[in-house]
């Protein structure tokens, strides 16, 4: 029996579209029970812990069912949320947006198509992570790197729907996207690009192709399914040096940005790195308790101590160097020599130190996956979170002004902050790591709250988010207002036109198809 069902669907017709998914797929391959459905509820739930759990879980192997699951959904109505690995945890999981939508989980096509070893490029299937890309790259001695995210486990390809970030210079996946296959709402299949050219010889090569280019509409959005992307590899340096840069004080971070953006925007910096704040670092070597178990956020005193005990900083940047000796002595004598104007900077390679950060940032920031970064989930009892991105200009004011807003805001809720800001060329993102115990009612409550005072605060002044937990999905996507929501009334048109029924991934990015436009779920 299936424990909840989709919007306007009787039980009947429910049961009968899980016997065409067994039918077309294969009995093992539809899930109805309680036990194998929580598996896909938020992992951190920051409302009830089963507020987005799907009704069913459908597992296509091939492209043709996928078609054929699509198929089912439009004739019975059934929504269905793609996942690919469901492993972006701070922003829901594998949970739908939509409660009661069914799953579509893409994880058994997990085929690595093509590596090419001369231009440096892959072909994957959603159920491919960054693991088995990264490991398949290594076994075959291939010469190109990946690109990865702070956790490997996710999918490549999700994670580039996403508009994901990585850490080395090839950092932004979806800029290092190139083709896509994509089953359409209606079952249609369609390539983008260079690949729609039967034989194509530069589909993974040349990402525009002829005409409009649509690739960016299947990014974050639910106008379909996306069965295969190519990326491109980066090549094996010649050497590689990962450096920590610690910073005493908070008002470091403006002139430290200042400092930074030239040498990001002429690449003397090649690649994204990352500016931590005390705590997050910290919790890598948790829990919290160990430091302070009184009521609110950690005082200044006890940061202090634990900047002193752990040798780390108010800030810690973590970048690198790629190339040969030569060059690498080059660029870091320039950016020594840049950064050592803030008083009390400290230098460090990887290997220098013990920070347990440091050293897997010298892994992630080398395109070597790993799981590192869920060590900082000791620092609380039960922990989750819930991430809160919101995209600034990279200048000190910007930076400095975030911070101090977060820093204020965190305080009133009573919450630690625990922030990372990652450097573009021209932008940062500055990631809001909202941990909490995900067993207190308070600490959710009060944590929810926290991130839509954010939302709110950060859009007055001109900051928008990234990406979004299903639960602030309709909230984010209300700050994108410009001309009475001009943007979101074109993407349910575009939804409209490509999912007449409204069947896949309702809600994804406050995109709701018309059937079920302001009904509130
Ligand atoms: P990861 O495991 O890398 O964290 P997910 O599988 O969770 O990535 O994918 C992230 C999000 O991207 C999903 O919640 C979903 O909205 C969207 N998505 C993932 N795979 C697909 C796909 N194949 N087609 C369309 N959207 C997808």
């Amino acid at each position: 029996m299936a424990r909840r069902l989709p919007p306007g669907v009787s039980g009947t017709r429910f049961a009968t579209a899980v016997e065409a998914f067994r039918r077309a797929l294969g009995d093992s391959w539809v899930l109805t029970d309680g036990p194998e459905l929580a598996g896909y509820n938020d992992p951190f739930p920051v409302l009830d812990a089963d507020h987005f759990s799907p009704s069913a879980v459908v597992l296509p192997a091939t492209v043709e069912e996928v078609r054929a699951a699509v198929g089912i959904a439009n004739r019975f109505s059934i929504p269905l949320a793609p996942i690919s690995r469901g492993k972006n945890l701070g922003f829901g999981g594998p949970a739908p947006r939509l409660p009661g939508a069914a799953v579509l989980d893409l994880k058994r096509m997990n085929r690595i198509l093509q590596v090419d070893d001369r231009l440096g490029f892959a072909v994957v299937e959603p159920g491919v992570t960054f693991i088995d890309l990264a490991a398949h790259l290594h076994e075959h001695d291939i010469g190109f790197r990946l690109d990865v995210p702070d956790l490997g486990w996710g999918s490549v390809l999700g994670n580039t729907l996403e508009r994901g970030m990585g850490y080395t210079p090839y950092s932004d996946h979806f800029a290092i996207q190139c083709g896509m296959e994509v089953v359409l709402p209606d079952g249609e299949v369609v390539r983008t690009g260079m690949g729609a050219l039967p034989g194509s010889r530069t589909a993974q090569v040349y990402p525009y192709g002829y005409g409009p280019s649509y690739d960016g509409m299947f990014t974050q959005s639910n106008f379909g399914v996306v069965t295969k992307i190519g990326l491109w590899l980066l090549p094996e340096p010649a050497g590689y040096r990962a450096y920590m840069i610690t910073l005493p004080r908070e008002e470091d971070l403006g002139p430290f940005v200042e400092i930074l953006r030239p040498l990001r925007l002429d690449r003397t910096i090649s690649h994204v790195p990352s500016m931590r704040s005390v705590l997050l670092d910290a919790a890598a070597q948790g829990p919290r308790s160990a430091y302070f178990s009184g009521d609110g956020p950690i005082p200044d005193s006890v940061v202090r101590r634990i900047m002193a005990d752990q040798r780390i900083g108010m800030w810690n940047f973590y970048g690198a160097l790629y190339g040969t000796d030569e060059s690498m002595d080059a660029q870091w004598s320039v950016v020594r020599d840049a950064f050592s104007a803030i008083p009390g900077a400290r230098f460090h390679f990887a290997g220098e130190h013990d920070s347990p950060v440091l050293a897997a940032r010298a892994e992630i920031m080398a395109g070597r996956p790993n799981l590192e970064t869920a060590g900082i989930f000791q620092w609380l009892d039960n922990a989750g979170h819930i991430d809160f991105a919101p995209m600034a200009p990279a200048t000190g004011e910007d930076a400095l002004g975030l911070y101090e807003l977060a820093r204020d805001l965190y305080r009133e809720f009573g919450k630690d902050y625990m922030g990372n800001f990652i450097f573009g060329e021209r932008e940062m993102h500055q990631i809001h790591l909202m941990m909490f115990d995900t067993e207190a009612a308070g600490d959710r409550r009060r944590t929810l709250e926290l991130c839509e005072a954010l939302i709110g605060r950060a859009a007055e002044r001109g900051y928008g988010a990234y990406r979004a937990h299903p639960s602030i999905m309709d909230r984010v996507a209300a700050t994108f207002g410009f001309n009475d929501h001009a943007l979101l009334r074109l993407s349910e048109r575009i939804k409209d036109a490509l999912d007449p029924n409204g069947i896949l991934a309702p809600g994804k990015q406050g995109i709701w198809p018309r059937r079920l436009r302001g009904t509130g779920h």
